[in-house]
């Protein structure tokens, strides 16, 4: 694959496919151009999902667990040997820091595939004798089957970290997949193309079609009836729309989507702590994280310390492109979303926020004047009405209320139709467990943020998700449990 030319990988082959349609990818760093993608239609996905057909039935599914666990051994191997390629292509599409996307993105994209794969080795499933009224009894017994073909619809913001999140517990449980990548950063995923066959994963296993989501490689590729199930990350409103086309079929879905996610701040809380982990919890990523915090809730006799803390950290930011060391947080990943982002930073002012710093377009030097840069924003003074309190922003900003009582906070914190996570910081244990207890939402922190066990349930309530992905958890979406009972 030439970087250049981002192709479909279809049957263990890169291909331009039959449209010969293409579309630009632009960097958001200074907005040159950094490859041109083959677009998917309805053919190249009927050619993927039929080549993932064709392998469930060929070397793939006659493998035993044990071998197919060291082939994906064999893949997050490779991964970490093209370090310095996956790490390349990351920060070229997506602008990060090139030590976020080298701490964070490349490693887990890695480690999604040894996870699963340990875990696929070692997982249990019932097994029963039972009385029979003839008295010759009965063995009655599950075992997991994979699901079969199984789409994969990613986004942009941790694109390798996302979409290996979920190809390694599918093709750990048997499955074969067929990926659409987000438009914004197709690279990685097709470089993992190289990387499938260079591990000797059979031909059509994984296989990948770039394009859109409306009336392109994405919506056909969920209208595509030899696919058994969908698993998505992305925002709410495209969940509904993958959801109306998997009724189609009663195809099984598994959504991680949007959130509006509140940080809790008590006066008893250690503030050096609850500072940096606001500060990653607002900013990482530019604001492009769905566990990020957009809301934040402070108990009144800390809050004027707090804003003015937390407006010292976002100054002292660093902006700039993924190869100034320095820079602690990149552009936002496109022009169109700047747009959206900085649209929020006007609103904010129309409505009368008080804005506590940033809230427009930093000045950058150069080629950057090009980029998709926002400056990190913060704002107080709004009510809890206010768009900029309702809706998902997803940029480097956050708005910051004060509150005087728990029952009061938790109410004001449940008062969206998201219900992704929380963060709670205080220095009260039995507050820390009760707050969390009450909070509609898929994970909580108490004082920290973006620490997980890869073991546990993760996904959200509400409209933020449907099921939960991580450890055994993964395994109920990617197998079917069936159940087997032989009279003796
Ligand atoms: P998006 O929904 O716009 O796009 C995600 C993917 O869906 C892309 O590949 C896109 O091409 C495709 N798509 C769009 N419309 C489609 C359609 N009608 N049919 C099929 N596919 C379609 O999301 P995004 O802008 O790429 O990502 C940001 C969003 O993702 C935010 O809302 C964020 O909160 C969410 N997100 C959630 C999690 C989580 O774990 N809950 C993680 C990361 C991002």
């Amino acid at each position: 694959m030439a970087e250049a030319d981002v192709r479909h990988f279809i049957d263990g082959d890169f291909t331009a496919g039959a449209t010969g349609r293409t579309f630009e990818n632009r960097s958001p760093v200074d907005g040159s151009l950094i490859s041109t993608v083959h677009e998917g239609g309805r053919e190249e996905v009927a050619a993927a999902v039929a080549a993932a057909r064709a392998a469930l039935a060929g070397p793939w599914g006659r493998m035993s667990v044990p071998e197919r666990a060291e082939v994906l051994h064999r893949v997050a191997d490779g991964i970490m040997a093209r370090f310095d390629d996956f790490l390349a292509a990351e920060c070229l599409d997506t602008g990060k820091p090139r030590s976020l996307a080298s701490h964070i993105d490349i490693p887990r994209g890695a480690a999604n595939f040894k996870i699963f794969a340990d875990l696929i080795k070692n997982v249990p499933t019932e097994a029963f004798q039972m009385p029979t009224p003839d008295g010759t009894g009965a063995l009655n017994y599950a075992v997991r089957v994979p699901k079969g073909v199984v789409a994969v619809i990613s986004p942009w913001n941790l694109p390798l970290l996302l979409m290996t999140w979920k190809v390694g517990p599918a093709l750990a449980c048997g499955n074969t997949v067929v990926v659409k990548p987000s438009e914004e950063t197709p690279t990685t995923t097709a470089l993992l193309g190289e990387v499938m066959n260079a591990a000797g994963v059979p031909k059509g296993v994984y296989n990948v079609v770039h394009g859109f989501g409306p009336d392109s490689a994405g919506q056909f590729l969920t209208q595509d009836a030899g696919v058994d199930a969908i698993t998505f990350t992305g925002e709410t409103r495209t969940g509904e729309a993958i959801m109306a086309a998997a009724a189609t079929g009663v195809r099984d879905v598994s959504f991680e989507l949007g959130g509006k996610n509140p940080a809790i701040v008590f006066a008893d809380c250690d503030m050096d702590a609850a500072i940096e982990g606001t500060m990653r919890s607002a900013f990482a990523n530019c604001g492009q994280v769905c566990l990020g915090t957009e809301r934040i809730y402070v108990e009144q006799s800390i809050f004027d310390a707090f804003v003015a803390r937390l407006k010292e950290g976002a100054e002292a930011l660093r902006l700039g492109p993924p190869e100034d060391e320095a820079a602690n947080m990149g552009p936002l990943i496109s022009k169109e979303h700047q747009d959206k982002v900085l649209s929020y930073y006007r609103k904010a002012a129309d409505e009368g926020a008080n804005v506590v710093t940033g809230g427009g377009v930093p000045d950058m030097a150069g080629d950057l004047a090009g980029g998709a840069w926002v400056e990190p924003t913060i704002w107080t003074g709004l009510p809890d009405a206010s768009p900029i309190l309702r809706e998902e922003i997803f940029g480097p900003c956050c708005h910051i209320s004060p509150f005087s009582d728990e029952g009061e906070v938790i109410g004001r914190a449940n008062d969206t139709p998201y219900g992704l996570c929380a963060s709670v910081w205080t220095g009260d244990m039995a507050r820390g467990h009760r707050v969390s207890q009450a909070l509609d939402v898929g994970i909580v922190w108490v004082n920290s943020w973006f620490l997980r066990d890869l073991r546990t349930p993760f996904g959200g309530a509400k409209q933020s998700g449907i099921g939960r992905e991580g450890g055994v958890h993964s395994l109920e979406f990617y197998t079917e449990l069936k159940n087997i009972c032989v009279k003796l």
